[in-house]
């Protein structure tokens, strides 16, 4: 529904596998010092010296992780590099190179592959990333879309999921809920759409949730901050899925249990108003959602007056004993144990 219908269309035949990433790489400078060798060789070289190196990869396909019919090529190539490079960041670390690879149908010009990589680039050039290599290649049926991303980081700056201790502070980074409104929104208007094609959605009061979902920022700023504000987290994941699978996540591999405050979680007023108008639990939302890549992490109560007051950060909860389970706590005080859909209604543990 947002596509442009008179763009120009260019096979790829055209130019044949190798003219065509020599084509779609052209532009991409190098910037890190690690990076010895990028594209142009039978593979990338990297000297990381005395840093550890972090690896991460993500596969996105076409109408199970993305719908082109409201996702923007451009925003695409974005969103995928940040999904990866927020996973980086979850480990404390630096995102330093991504590789890219890509597979489409020849239902794709060369003109949407240029979008796709025009988005990888801002990411790159927003963020200090190199592109240092990947690959193109034909799919049957749509396009997927695979990224490698590295970083690095000293030993001892790494945080895993593994290092969340009993009566540690459970924090999160923005606001959640507002990538999952946002695709509701979304899926609404094409549904609107498909019935009359001449209507342009008005889509101006939900930008908020809306670039949410179609353009979300790795939080790159809150690893530079909590570094600055000398707070090296005991635990961190980053959010892609919903607030309560990765709580759990810190949970089980912390051996600890949570008490978190649904009164604590932060939700930008657009996502509350979204929830209302869809009929919807604003802290379901915020539990079940996902692809809002903030980052949740766990604090030593000694660092509270670092980060205290800081708008940037919400403390959500504290961490306990294991035996005591996760659960959130209602703004009507009840304990309900929490589970990976969101929480349990029924109250079994
Ligand atoms: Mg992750």
């Amino acid at each position: 529904m947002l596509e442009d219908k008179n763009q120009e269309r260019t096979a790829l035949e055209q130019l044949g596998e190798f003219g065509l990433i020599d084509h779609l790489t052209q532009n991409f400078a190098i910037s890190r010092k690690s990076t010895l060798k990028g594209i142009g060789d039978d593979a990338a070289v990297l000297d990381f010296k005395d840093k550890k190196t972090i690896v991460t990869t993500d596969m996105l396909i076409e109408g199970v992780h993305f719908d082109l019919s409201y996702m923007p090529l451009k925003h695409l190539g974005y969103k995928a590099v940040m999904a990866n490079l927020s996973d980086v960041y979850a480990m404390n670390a630096t995102a330093t190179q991504i590789a890219v690879s890509v597979a489409v149908s020849n239902r794709f010009p060369l003109e949407a592959l240029e979008e796709l990589y025009a988005g990888i680039a801002l990411a790159c050039q927003i963020f200090k990333i190199d592109l240092i290599g990947g690959d193109t290649t034909s799919s049957t049926t749509g396009m997927l879309i695979s990224i490698t991303a590295l970083g690095e980081a000293d030993e001892a700056e790494i945080v895993y999921r593994s290092g969340a201790k009993p009566n540690d502070l459970l924090v999160v980074s923005g606001d959640i809920g507002g990538a999952y409104m946002g695709l509701q929104v979304l899926e609404r208007e094409k549904e609107v759409f498909k019935v009359n094609p001449n209507t342009q959605p008005d889509l101006s009061p939900y930008s908020y949730i809306v670039e949410r979902q179609l353009k979300p920022e790795a939080r790159k700023d809150i690893v530079e901050l909590l570094k600055k504000l000398e707070v090296q987290p005991t635990a961190m994941i980053d959010v892609s899925d919903g607030l309560s699978s990765e709580i759990l996540h810190l949970c089980k591999n912390s051996a600890v249990g949570c008490n978190l405050f649904e009164e604590k979680i932060p939700l930008d007023p657009t996502v509350i108003s979204a929830c209302e108008e869809f009929k919807m639990d604003s802290t379901l939302v915020a539990l079940s959602g996902g692809e809002d890549y903030e980052l949740l992490f766990t604090i030593d109560q000694k660092d509270f007056d670092k980060i205290k007051g800081n708008p940037n950060m919400t403390i959500i909860g504290h961490m306990t004993e294991e035996s005591e389970g996760a659960h959130l706590v209602t703004r009507g005080n009840t304990k309900i144990p929490l589970t990976a859909q969101g929480w349990n209604s029924f109250g079994k543990e």
